[in-house]
């Protein structure tokens, strides 16, 4: 079967191709818009999916080589993230499908984030425990099956993308801060400055204390020395990864002890951070788990990961009308 996935739920649109499960093309247009204005601003990342959402579809089936009338299905993201960006896709697909006359299938952003792990080789087992790290969710799921996942734990306040954002805002770098963190960090000192670890119950999470740990220091030191950022901007963001990265793995090894259970995934666009990544693989190591870790460009918001999502609906038969609507809330 030919599917075709659409993605704009945040500030990415995507179209993709699936051919019987495998991803023959994955097209991203970032909207480079927000940098400006320091964060994703919902009115211009609409207006940005409409203009970009045909030229987008057009050059995903063009690379597939596959001739539109040969697509079976359109899957859509339906939520969470903004309405307005949600809307964009979801009109195009059902308008899509109601052309073209095929079926409609809805799929959950969070789960097709998870789900990016069955697009290549290797393939964890169900049930595996996946912590799902990205600009708006941070999460520890039990996935049982395809569409059947438990939330065992979640942020209580910032997510850990927001987390790298907004400490990348104090230490006065553009949005979206958490690549640059990550670049910065390859070169400073991990312990060079001491951040605090939230005592944080059961598998949640909680990062806006140390946003504030930050500002604080920030500002302590700029006091002394206004030159502080320049000079030691790769040591801070070091230091900032570090913590971000135990915070997460502490919180994941508890998941492995309590449930039990060895394959151990990330998803979301902070699994592009190499210091979690190589973080993760180390504790794998020693805890002999099976570590699952996504290509890069399945990390951050794309749409094969609903292609493939859509794939494994298509199989079941799961269609939605024309009657669905977006939903800017989702549980996992
Ligand atoms: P959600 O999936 O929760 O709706 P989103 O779709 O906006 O949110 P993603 O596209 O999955 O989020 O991820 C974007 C986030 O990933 C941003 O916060 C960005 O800073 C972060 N990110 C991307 N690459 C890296 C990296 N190398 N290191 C740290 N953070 C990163
Ligand atoms: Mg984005
Ligand atoms: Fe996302």
């Amino acid at each position: 079967a030919i599917i075709l996935g659409i993605e704009s739920s945040c500030d990415e649109t995507s179209a993709s191709i699936c051919i019987d499960g495998e991803i023959r093309s994955n097209i991203i247009a970032s909207q480079a818009i927000h940098a400006k204005y320091g964060g994703v601003v919902p009115e211009l990342a609409s207006r940005a999916h409409q203009q970009n959402i045909i030229p987008t579809v057009d050059q995903a089936i063009l690379q597939a080589k596959v001739s539109k009338k040969d697509i079976d299905a359109v899957a859509f993201t339906r939520g969470p993230g903004l309405l307005g960006a949600l809307l964009v896709g979801t009109s195009f697909a059902k308008s899509f499908a109601l052309a073209m006359d095929v079926p409609l299938i809805e799929v959950n952003h969070m789960q097709a984030h998870i789900l990016a792990h069955f697009i290549d080789q290797p393939k964890p087992a169900f049930p595996f425990l996946c912590l799902t790290v990205s600009g708006g969710h941070t999460q520890i799921v039990l996935v049982k099956d395809y569409f059947e996942m438990e939330l065992l734990g979640e942020t209580l306040d910032d997510a850990a993308g927001e987390a790298f954002d907004k400490t990348a805002k104090i230490l006065n770098l553009p949005y979206p801060g958490g690549p640059l963190i990550d670049k910065h960090a390859k070169d400073g000192d991990p312990t060079a400055f001491k951040l605090p670890e939230p005592q944080i119950p059961e598998l949640n999470f909680s990062f806006s204390g140390l946003k504030t740990a930050i500002l604080y220091l920030v500002q302590a030191e700029i006091k002394k020395n206004p030159n502080f950022l320049a000079e030691r901007m790769d040591d801070l963001c070091a230091s900032v990864q570090d913590r971000i990265v135990s915070i997460l793995l502490n919180k994941l090894k508890k998941a492995a002890k309590q449930t039990g259970v060895k394959d151990i995934a990330i998803a979301g666009g902070v699994s592009a951070n190499s210091g979690l990544r190589s973080s993760l693989l180390a504790m794998g190591e020693k805890y002999k788990w099976n570590v699952f870790i996504p290509k890069f460009e399945y990390c951050t918001d794309n749409a094969a990961m609903i292609a493939i999502a859509g794939y494994h609906k298509f199989l079941k038969k799961d269609f939605v009308g024309q009657d669905i609507s977006p939903l800017a809330r989702m549980h996992v």
